[in-house]
């Protein structure tokens, strides 16, 4: 009988040593498609009232063999559970830097999602060096990325000294709370899409966008309406006071090649 139970052990050890190994391949192998460029830098214009382009966002998109673009969704929730956001970063980053981007003589804005840990980041910080003079270049956070210390506050203060901004991602979800607003140093506040989603037929949202508008212009945080999918909607911000835009009935995420044939035929 102890022979089985022996056996059994052998077996148990032999399947969690290969999962183990087989979770580090992974994280290997997923380290390795950001070094080699794999996952792309994608562009969704950012509009004035005019509808003319004043920069853009950069979404990350996962290009396959067989040319199949995958949305963030797919991939950032394991790449932040492993600490590869900043790897990633980087990498977008360096790819911009190395674009034909780079070529454009307006000053556009341009922005990046980065997660708290970025911050402090020496690679990521030394790539916003190289962008901050061509750009006006914005670090999204979220929320729900917990804003912590003290560090993070001088950690912001450096970079705004060298000329980069902040923005205030998905404002009014997750871990809602202005007290963001008020202990650290935003520049832009980007409401999301749920709100603007209603605005055209629920009065309750129509309240909270224009509060946090009024709210935003107190604070003299510049205000970026995401998810604009219809006319009346681009109407309606447009009385309350918005001047920036993004959204799919101005523009979806798509290439750097797309986005410099778009923006040299505007
Ligand atoms: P996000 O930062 O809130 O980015 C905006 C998302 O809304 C993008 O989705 C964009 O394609 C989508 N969107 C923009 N306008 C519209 C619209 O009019 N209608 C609809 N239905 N959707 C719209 P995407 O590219 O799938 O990205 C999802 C999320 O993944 C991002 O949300 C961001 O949190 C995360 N993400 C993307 N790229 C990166 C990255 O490089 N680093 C990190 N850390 N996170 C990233
Ligand atoms: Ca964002
Ligand atoms: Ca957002
Ligand atoms: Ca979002």
């Amino acid at each position: 009988e102890t022979k089985y139970v022996y056996l059994l052990m052998l077996l148990l050890a032999c399947m969690v040593s290969s999962y183990i190994s087989a979770a580090y391949c992974k994280k290997i192998w997923v380290r390795v498609c950001i070094k080699r460029n794999i996952i792309r830098p994608y562009l969704q214009p950012i509009v004035n009232n005019e509808g003319n382009i004043i920069g853009a966002e950069v979404l990350a998109r996962w290009i396959t063999k067989k040319g199949q673009v995958l949305p963030p969704h797919v991939f950032i929730p394991y790449i932040e559970s492993k600490h590869l956001t900043s790897l990633l970063t980087c990498s977008l980053m360096t790819q911009v830097y190395q674009s034909q981007l780079m070529v454009v003589s307006k000053h556009l804005k341009l922005s990046f999602n980065l997660t708290e840990r970025c911050l402090f980041d020496e690679s990521i910080y030394k790539a916003s060096l190289l962008l901050a003079p061509k750009f006006e270049l914005v670090l999204e956070f979220t929320e729900s990325a917990p804003f912590s210390n003290a560090h993070v506050k001088a950690r912001m203060e450096k970079f705004h000294q060298n000329g980069m901004f902040f923005a205030l991602d998905d404002y009014g979800t997750g871990y809602s709370a202005p007290y963001y607003l008020t202990d650290y140093d935003f520049d832009y506040l980007k409401i999301d899409r749920c709100f603007i989603e209603q605005i055209e037929h629920n009065p309750k949202s129509i309240h909270v966008v224009e509060s946090v508008v009024r709210l935003a212009q107190k604070l003299q945080l510049s205000v970026i309406s995401e998810g604009v999918e219809t006319e009346k909607q681009k109407q309606m911000l447009d009385q309350w006071g918005i001047k920036q835009y993004q959204g799919y009935y101005f523009y979806k995420p798509m290439s750097v090649e797309s986005f410099m044939d778009i923006y040299r035929s505007h």
